[in-house]
């Protein structure tokens, strides 16, 4: 009887025999299949919560769907984009985003697309919670003097939603002044690219309420009212005036 050890040893032997025999080609190593993007720089976090933390506001399949594969694939597509520039996938997406002129032209549109999705949605899960309540502390009473009161942030928050043209977000920011304001950016733009920094955003692509709302995006974002964290966007903006 072999021990294990002298079997491991003899079946290495063999390989490596094998392996400089002339006329032997050695068994390559299993290749990746062509599709697969590379496994980082990049990569998509955990969902916070379960896909279901957020219903009947947000269903848990639009969620599964939203986070597994869209996010997933905006973090893919800009790991592909970098990969032949090994130095712009040490940088942070955000400072990517915050700095797109330094990004090489050839890859700048892609990663201001997948690297603003992957940006836009990584912030995103954050800031969504079911029944949180409203603004805390500082951001309260700046939401006060900005809009008049809560109420009407909240209409001109759900009209600026609602007129987004096609794919895009609608945020509440803060400028470099600690000036609050509402704005929507199309595509997977940041706001962050215009050097403001978001303490909320709604996800008006389709793709974020279709299987629950179809065409019916006034449902879609009076719902969304009911899923904001606004603990989370308030210390936002608490760190953000800091
Ligand atoms: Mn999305």
């Amino acid at each position: 009887m072999m021990t294990r050890r002298q079997a491991i040893k003899t079946t290495a032997l063999a390989g490596a025999a094998l392996a400089t025999l002339p006329g032997v080609i050695a068994q390559p190593m299993p290749a990746a299949p062509a599709a697969a993007a590379p496994a980082g720089p990049f990569t998509l976090p955990p969902l916070p919560y379960a896909y279901d933390a957020l219903e009947p506001y947000i269903d848990a399949r639009t969620m599964e769907i939203h986070h597994d594969k869209h996010h997933a694939a905006y973090v893919a597509n800009l790991n592909k984009a970098v990969a032949e520039f090994p130095d712009v996938g040490k940088v942070s997406v955000k400072d990517l985003l915050e700095n797109l002129d330094a990004v090489p032209e050839k890859i700048r549109l892609a990663v201001r697309n997948q690297g603003g999705g992957h940006y836009n949605h990584t912030l995103f899960w954050q800031m969504l919670k079911k029944d949180a309540g409203g603004p805390k502390g500082v951001l309260a009473a700046a939401i006060d003097k900005q809009f008049g009161s809560f109420n009407s942030f909240q209409e001109a928050w759900i009209k600026a939603a609602g007129g987004v043209f096609g794919s895009g977000w609608a945020w509440l920011v803060v400028d470099a002044n600690e000036q609050l304001s509402i704005e929507p950016t199309p595509n997977q733009d940041s706001p962050v690219s215009q050097g403001k920094q978001p303490l909320l955003g709604i996800d008006v692509w389709e793709h974020a309420y279709y299987l629950k709302y179809q065409n019916r995006r006034p449902e879609y974002v009076a719902a969304f009212s009911h899923v904001i964290n606004w603990d989370f966007v308030s210390e936002r903006y608490e760190r953000a005036i800091a």
